[in-house]
């Protein structure tokens, strides 16, 4: 866990969306917001295995937390939800960044991100709307 103040505003996150602050989700929502590139179910369970909650309220704290909004779930193309944290200020600012994947060992990272064009192009309303994903495939540093 980190510092006191750390935890007073990840309660204070969590009671403003109108769910309770339990120490599970409190340790969930630090964990994923620590993490610099989205984490599957399995990631946050292994880390917090030294601790009394099983996978199942690890995974329903996940999905609350996805549901509320605090977290974002995205899948890669692999049908495993991965979990990372959503800005502050919410929908209307949300970055909307690519997700590297190695086709060789599975490893997913955040990339910068970049604006979708489609002043020329005839494009679906969901990516004008910014409801895309974009993931990009290749061999990370340790595979190539
Ligand atoms: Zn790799
Ligand atoms: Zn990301």
């Amino acid at each position: 866990m980190g510092t006191r103040h750390d935890v007073d505003e990840l309660r204070a996150a969590i009671r403003g969306t109108g769910l309770r602050a339990t120490p599970s989700r409190i340790a969930v929502l630090e964990l994923v917001r620590a993490s610099d590139a989205p984490v599957s179910h399995g990631d946050v369970a292994d880390q917090l295995a030294s601790q009394a909650w099983d996978r199942a309220t690890i995974y329903r704290n996940l999905t609350d937390l996805a549901e509320v909004k605090l977290l974002k779930r995205t899948d890669v193309g692999d049908h495993v939800w991965r979990f990372e944290a959503r800005s502050a200020d919410g929908d209307h600012h949300e970055s909307q960044h690519p997700h590297f994947v190695c086709t060789e060992c599975g490893v997913v990272e955040c990339l910068p991100e970049i604006e979708l064009s489609t002043r020329r192009a005839r494009a679906p309303r969901a990516i004008k709307q910014r409801q895309v994903e974009v993931h990009v495939r290749g061999l990370c540093d340790a595979c190539i």
